[in-house]
């Protein structure tokens, strides 16, 4: 038996799980993956080929988590696996410029019209370091807004929650980020631009860059107002201040040019730098910040601002990025949207049938579910979902061989390998599920 009653056993990831805690912070690498949101034990992966992963224990499920976005093509897809074995082969790392870097920067700029340089590191959180950085530096200024519920890594700077109040000093949302680190960044909510505004009368000549999720997908997905990204970029403009679109999440995932192809492209407007991750490094840690020459030059060793990494560029890994983005034409993303478009179909009709206050926001095919009776439109209002009955959901559906994503604050991922089996696969799953989120036993 599991924390939420569910007589599923998995003896062989209990057991590892159980070494683990012994020797890694709770047992994990990276704090999601613990099942802390939803409690139970945490499947350890053997294998994921496709739409499916297996566990340790054998068992096989359709993952709609991807790697948390990397997975778009599916999990091992085998372009993007011989990419990565002949890279390797070569040897997997120089510490010397290589080729497949730089054809990923052709690749990447190639796709972002507004991006004229690319630097790459390991991690989005270190992309966000940097494009803080580089901020600071054009502009001489030092003061960071970003929005609550946005999630751009977790360098100090950006690891900060909401005073009370708009323009208050942000306060520190994890020991060991400093007051005053924090009080370099102001928080405001989401969606909310007359606080954007406010900051700016309140510190003038003060604020390097606001941030913003091109979509917000760390809080569950929130659904930008119309317009807000161009308005907070000629807001900017206006200000001096730089506009940082982190698409980490949203890059290549979205569209071929990620969410500002979808807007800005098409409204004229460009943000100042740009960060890619997830999707760009194809399964294998690469991120990068991206921009143009008269920001992204201030970089040494054409310009002062330090910025470094072994690893930065690594060849398998942009090798796996180059393979990836090469798999994603436009029918990758009319499959994505219609793959997208059909599992929340799915969920909304066992949800409404079992009488669960339930919210899908989507932009594209990106999306999640909140099981919250009123609309989810920033952090506030997504916190108010009923996080209970997301745990008894999601282990419904573990059990039934969906594996969704351990937390009603994160976006479901589908891939172009989801197929028709996969869709039938969620539909057994989603009634009992959705019977258990209403609380009624099975
Ligand atoms: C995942 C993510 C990051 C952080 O990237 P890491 O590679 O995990 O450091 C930053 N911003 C957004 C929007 C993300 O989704």
């Amino acid at each position: 038996m599991n924390d939420n009653g569910s007589a599923a056993v998995a003896p062989a990831s209990e057991a590892l799980f159980t070494r683990a805690r012994a020797v890694m912070p709770g047992g994990v690498s990276s704090p999601v993956r613990a099942f802390g949101a939803v409690g139970g034990t945490p499947r350890f992966v053997a294998s994921a080929r496709g739409s499916r992963v297996t566990d340790v224990d054998g068992r096989s499920y359709v993952d709609l988590v991807g790697g948390w976005g990397p997975a778009i093509l599916g999990h091992a897809h085998p372009d993007v696996v011989a990419a990565v074995q002949a890279a390797v082969a070569a040897s997997p790392s120089f510490g010397a410029p290589s080729a497949p870097e730089l054809l990923l920067a052709e690749a990447v700029a190639g796709r972002v019209a507004p991006v004229e340089r690319v630097r790459f590191t390991s991690s989005g959180t270190e992309a966000l370091m940097t494009a803080i950085r580089l901020a600071r530096a054009a502009t001489g200024r030092q003061v960071v807004v970003k929005f609550a519920g946005c999630y751009h890594g977790h360098a100090d700077a950006l690891l900060v929650a909401a005073g009370s109040g708009v323009a208050t000093l942000g306060l520190p949302d994890s020991p060991g980020v400093t007051v005053a680190t924090a009080g370099d960044t102001v928080v405001v909510p989401y969606g909310d631009l007359d606080a954007v505004r406010a900051v700016f009368a309140a510190r003038p000549g003060e604020v390097a860059a606001v941030l913003t999720e091109a979509v917000p997908a760390n809080m569950g997905v929130v659904v930008p107002p119309v317009g807000f990204n161009a308005a907070l970029a000629a807001v900017c403009r206006a200000e001096g201040a730089l506009l940082v679109l982190d698409e980490v999440l949203t890059g290549f995932r979205v569209g071929p040019a990620g969410r500002w192809g979808l807007e800005g492209a098409e409204q004229g407007w460009e943000p100042d730098l740009f960060a890619f991750g997830k999707v760009i490094g194809g399964g294998l840690p690469l991120a990068a910040v991206g921009g143009p020459a008269r920001v992204l030059d201030l970089l040494a060793p054409a310009g002062p601002v330090y910025q470094a990494g072994t690893l930065s560029g690594n060849p398998a890994a942009a090798a796996a990025g180059l393979a990836t983005l090469a798999g994603l034409d436009h029918t990758a993303y009319t499959r994505l949207d219609a793959t997208a478009e059909a599992v929340r179909e799915l969920v909304s009709e066992a949800l409404g049938e079992a009488g669960v206050p339930h919210r899908i926001n989507a932009a594209g095919n990106l999306f999640s579910v909140f099981f919250a009776a009123d609309e989810v439109t920033d952090y506030e209002s997504a916190k108010r979902q009923d996080t209970a009955a997301f745990a008894r959901f999601f282990h419904a559906m573990l059990d039934a061989g969906v594996w969704l994503p351990p937390s009603g604050f994160e976006a479901w991922f589908v891939s172009t390998a989801h197929d028709e089996a996969d869709l039938a696969a969620i539909a057994r799953a989603l009634p009992v599920a959705a019977r258990a989120a209403a609380g009624a036993a099975d």
